[in-house]
């Protein structure tokens, strides 16, 4: 009897040089931070800063696009990058055990609900129903959590989001409501473990959300380990911070540290400090785009546990995808303990609709010599001259 042997895996042998050419440099890098905090030799650096927002490497022996550790062998940040190869389909494969169809742009999920934060104080700190900051104070409180990576604004600038640890229910609200600005909040994990916190939840934006998964597909080590549990935020695009002074200050005279609170819905809303409601039409802000978000595909956190948005008729919901067995085990909790309020999104079917109409939308921005998979289910261009006759 002869027996057929199955193709051998190709080894995985990739490295700073191909992250630095395939994802760096070729406009896919996000900033996610991911292989930052996955180096083992520390020597990714990072700049948090407007206009960057990018990882770079710390030893220049070989140039800025070679590593000496990758030349050995060590190949941890391009397990840990999700937007490296086949990085989509692997983490579908790691979470749910299979690939996404066409139909589902939006990523494979479970169940969409509308959810609010039943304490008041809560449900009016986040930014929309408070969801995300409900369940952090409940899954530290149940056990599942002992801290929080997430996102937190600067003593002497309130719209500077930085990333940060949040292991108490104040530092949890502290935190709440959303810049539009990016914070790698990924970075956060090493202050984290310093603190000898291990069982981590990563609050984080669509392509900070597909770290974990990559990491544990692709075997990058025990720094995947901590983080146990992923809450991603439905995202299109965040801002360069010189938005503030360029745009707000400059043309509407909005000054940042006046500015209370702000949402987007089809424009960018601003409350001011005074009483005063502004709007400034989304079409004018797109200059101001960060760069790495203009190749990104996921507007709909595909592969949290449970994602989040503000989409919907009732601004203080929080439109609630949930996707894993985890994910589900904890909304289950929540709503039967009465934590949170919870009602299905078909009441708000045109929330639903948006939302997939915005993920296909994301996923159009993803080039088309990148990895076609990450493309599934957008409808073919039509070839010119095609459509006449
Ligand atoms: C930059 C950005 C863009 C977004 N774009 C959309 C969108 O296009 N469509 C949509 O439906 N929803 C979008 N959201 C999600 C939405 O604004 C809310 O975060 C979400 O609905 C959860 O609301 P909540 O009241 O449940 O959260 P809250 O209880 O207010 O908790 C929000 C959490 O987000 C964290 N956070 C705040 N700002 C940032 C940041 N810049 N980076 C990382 N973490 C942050 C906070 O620290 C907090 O943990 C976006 C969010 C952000 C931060
Ligand atoms: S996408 Fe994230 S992991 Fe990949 S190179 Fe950029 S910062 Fe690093
Ligand atoms: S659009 Fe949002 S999810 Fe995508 S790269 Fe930008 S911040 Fe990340």
């Amino acid at each position: 009897m002869s027996t057929v042997e199955a193709p051998k895996k190709e080894r995985w042998s990739f490295q700073w040089k191909e992250l630095y050419s395939e994802v760096i440099t070729a406009g896919l890098c996000t900033g996610c931070a991911g292989c930052v905090i996955s180096c083992p030799h520390d020597v990714i650096g990072y700049h948090h800063e407007p206009g960057a927002y990018r990882p770079f490497h710390l030893e220049e022996e070989l140039g800025l696009d070679n590593c000496v550790h990758g030349e050995k062998g060590c190949t941890t940040c391009t397990r840990a990058c999700p937007r490296f190869r086949g990085w989509e389909h692997e983490a579908n494969e790691h979470l749910f055990d299979r690939d996404r169809t066409p139909e589902e742009t939006a990523g494979i999920y479970d169940d969409i609900l509308l959810t609010r934060a039943s304490d008041d104080l809560v449900h009016r700190t986040g930014q929309d129903g408070g969801l995300v900051s409900a369940i952090l104070l409940w899954a530290l409180r149940e056990g599942y959590i002992d801290a929080a990576l997430t996102s937190y604004v600067e003593h002497d600038d309130v719209w500077k989001a930085r990333p940060g640890v949040a292991s108490t229910p104040e530092e949890i609200l502290a935190g709440a409501g959303s810049r539009y600005t990016y914070s790698a909040n990924t970075l956060a994990l090493d202050e984290a473990l310093e603190r000898g916190f291990s069982k981590l939840a990563l609050v984080g934006m669509s392509c900070q959300s597909s770290v974990p998964p990559v990491m544990w597909h692709r075997k990058a080590g025990k720094i995947s380990k901590p983080i146990v549990f992923n809450l991603g935020l439905l995202c299109s695009k965040t801002f360069d911070d010189s938005i503030f002074e360029e745009l707000f200050e400059a043309k509407y005279g909005l000054a940042k540290q006046d500015m209370a609170k702000m949402n987007i819905k089809g424009v960018f809303q601003i409350w001011m400090r005074d009483g005063s409601y502004h709007e400034i039409n989304l079409k004018e802000c797109h200059a101001w785009t960060r760069e790495g978000c203009t190749h990104c595909p996921d507007f709909a956190a595909e592969h949290a546990d449970i994602s989040c948005g503000g989409i919907g008729k009732d601004n203080d919901w929080t439109l609630t995808i949930v996707r894993t067995d985890l994910g589900r085990e904890i909304i289950r909790r929540m709503i039967e303990d009465g934590s949170i309020v919870a009602r299905s999104a078909d009441e708000d079917p045109a929330a639903v609709a948006l939302m997939h109409k915005l993920a296909q939308k994301s996923r159009e921005r993803w080039p088309s010599w990148a990895d076609a998979e990450v493309r599934l289910g957008l409808p073919e261009k039509k070839k010119a001259g095609a459509a006449a006759g």
